[in-house]
């Protein structure tokens, strides 16, 4: 398959941007990692996009991710992320598909994944709705202790996933981020979980996440352009 130079070129970009927002706050590029937001995307393009360097890609559903896979088992470094609402009876599915599950946010389905134990252990965040009514997904803040809770000694909980409610501009989510970086110090003081990651950020606003410490960045546009259906379009 030849190189999609266009692709490389808009990998590279966002790679030298990342690099820059980093530079600006004082971190270390290679703190941040970069998942492409692959949801709509044909094989074809993972498969360009890991040519040209990219190893973490996110899926939005378990039912698009997994023929995906198989088309693209040969790629022996890829790292597939479940981005997307992750419903109870696909947990089982989803455990043994991903490397990390953003998007764990009820006891239910942190239950769910501790049943289906998959060697080695899921990896997981929990994610967090900081809108109220504005975001359609995640646990509200109270609601993260519990999961920890649940999930303790059965599923790892690596960090915490959120996403903005839209706003007009990329400063307008920078409450937000801030506010998960602060929920996850308190967490962690308290809970005895480190909660390192903190999955924010997307084509719009990852600069201003990685100022206020993303450790991973789920761009989708950016890379591989606009996408078809405006459905999806988050
Ligand atoms: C689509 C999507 C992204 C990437 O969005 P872009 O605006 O294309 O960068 C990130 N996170 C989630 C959960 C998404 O659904």
């Amino acid at each position: 398959m030849p190189i999609d130079h266009a692709l490389k070129e808009r990998l590279t970009i966002v790679q030298a941007r990342i690099g820059a927002a980093a530079y600006k706050a004082g971190r270390d590029a290679s703190s941040i990692r970069l998942v492409l937001a692959s949801k709509t995307q044909p094989s074809e393009a993972i498969r360009a996009a890991y040519q040209a360097g990219a190893r973490d890609f996110g899926e939005n559903y378990v039912q698009e991710a997994i023929p995906k896979r198989a088309d693209l088992a040969d790629l022996t470094e890829i790292r597939w992320h479940l981005i997307g609402h992750l419903q109870t009876n696909k947990a089982k599915t989803a455990a043994s598909a991903f490397s990390l599950i953003h998007s764990v946010d009820s006891v239910r389905l942190a239950e769910a994944l501790a049943r289906a134990q998959p060697s080695p252990r899921v990896h997981a965040l929990v994610e967090v709705n900081l809108g109220g009514e504005a975001s359609k997904t995640g646990v509200a803040p109270d609601g993260v202790a519990p999961i920890l809770d649940a999930a303790r000694g059965k599923i790892e909980v690596d960090g915490l996933m959120t996403i903005p409610p839209p706003g007009p501009t990329a400063e307008a989510a920078r409450p937000y981020f801030a506010r998960l970086r602060e929920l996850r110090d308190s967490l962690a003081t308290q809970s005895g979980y480190a909660l390192s990651e903190l999955s924010m950020g997307m084509t719009d606003d990852f600069e201003v996440a990685i100022e206020e410490g993303a450790t991973i960045v789920r761009i989708g546009r950016a890379i591989f352009g606009e996408r078809e259906s405006k459905s999806l379009k988050k």
